[in-house]
């Protein structure tokens, strides 16, 4: 069966029009959201602690900020960009208690309304926009005119305008520019987190670590060896984005294709390992896990983090990309300092 996709002809603006949306948080996707629905014409309040440094930076951009449960009382559309862990205890204290009749709930991720700790009650809409990249990508995609694509879907739609409200937020988002898939959030949810803890972070990251231990500890250069392991898969990643993996493989040398087909590395067990990891996405073992250990005060989280924060590529990573001169510029993001060194710190205080 085909997917649906929706563009800029599919959505209506007209239908945000006299309509308050109310952005909880102002991180990653906060940001991106709160300032391409402005730009777009929609009327945005920014729901934030009052203590979160965050509050000066969204007003210098020009954003009405107010507390959660005081943007949240006035809202006709509530687009909660908080991170997953603490989006049930916010919404029980802040959201649930404030949040006007028929009020829209709106997601970024599936993951809180999936596994069912965040339960609405039946007579609010709700629905998903999932950008399908980091929320700076979202904004840089907008102010440069075009956009970043989102998966779409409406888990309760009482009054039956969700679709029609949801393509109009992904229009004003810039996303439709790009094109808007529909989904469930079973299926968001589910395959999200596949492909962030299978292929894209579980597997790359440790494949790419994995082969530089193995270059080095064989005695080759570990300048050398973050070239090869690491260094290139962002030119064949964008190679793959333009024309896919075929692309990428003609685009190598018949030796590296050869090379390719014939690798051992990738095995049945690597499928069945797969299977298993998404066996425990499907009945919810994983969602427990993480989130049991985040209300205990993430104590096997920020043991993995300080475990995994000094990959050995980074023994040079930090010199070589100091090196290349194409990477010299200005940070390229205006949180670029707090959000990638403050990372692990964020975590610790919440
Ligand atoms: P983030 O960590 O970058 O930002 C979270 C924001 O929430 C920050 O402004 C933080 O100060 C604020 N916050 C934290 N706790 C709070 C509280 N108790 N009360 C009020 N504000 C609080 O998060 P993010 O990466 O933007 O993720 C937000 C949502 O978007 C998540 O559901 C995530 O799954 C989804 N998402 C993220 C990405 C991404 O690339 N970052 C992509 C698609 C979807
Ligand atoms: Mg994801």
């Amino acid at each position: 069966m085909a997917a649906t996709i929706w563009y800029e002809k599919d959505a209506d603006l007209s239908v945000l029009e006299g309509k308050k949306v109310a952005i909880l948080g102002y991180g990653s996707q906060g940001h991106a959201h709160a300032l391409n629905l402005r730009d777009s014409g929609v009327d945005v309040v920014v729901g934030l602690r009052p203590t979160s440094k965050s509050v000066q930076f969204a007003k210098e951009q020009g954003l009405e900020v107010k507390s959660v449960p005081e943007a949240v009382a006035e809202a006709d559309i509530v687009m909660i960009l908080l991170p997953d862990q603490y989006q049930a205890a916010v919404y029980k204290k802040d959201v649930e208690p404030n949040l006007k009749p028929g009020a829209a709930l709106a997601f970024a991720h599936g993951f809180n309304i999936h596994y069912g700790y965040i339960k609405p009650t039946e007579d609010h809409p709700v629905f998903m926009v999932a950008p399908k990249g980091p929320g700076h990508i979202v904004r840089r995609e907008y102010a440069a005119g075009r956009g970043v694509p989102v998966v779409v879907a409406v888990e309760q739609d009482p009054r039956g305008d969700g679709w029609a409200i949801t393509l109009a937020y992904a229009k004003a988002l810039g996303a439709l520019r790009a094109g808007a898939i529909k989904t469930t959030f079973k299926e968001e949810t589910e395959t999200d987190l596949f492909g962030e803890q299978d292929v894209l972070m579980g597997g790359i990251n440790h494949l790419c670590d994995l082969g530089f231990d193995v270059l080095t500890e064989a005695g080759y250069q570990p300048e050398i060896a973050y070239f090869e392991v690491f260094h290139e898969l962002k030119m064949l990643v964008d190679l793959a984005n333009e024309g896919g993996l075929n692309k990428a493989r003609w685009s190598c040398s018949d030796t590296a294709q050869y090379g390719d087909y014939t690798s051992t590395v990738i095995t049945d067990e690597t499928k069945k390992r797969m299977q298993y990891q998404l066996k425990r996405i499907q009945d919810g073992s994983f969602a427990k896990e993480f989130m049991d250990d985040q209300a205990a005060g993430a104590p096997k989280f920020k043991k993995l983090q300080e475990e995994f924060s000094h990959p050995h590529l980074e023994t040079v990573g930090p010199k070589l990309r100091a090196m290349f001169s194409w990477n010299n510029g200005p940070a390229k993001d205006a949180d670029e300092a707090e959000s990638f060194n403050g990372k692990i710190a964020r975590t610790q205080v919440q």
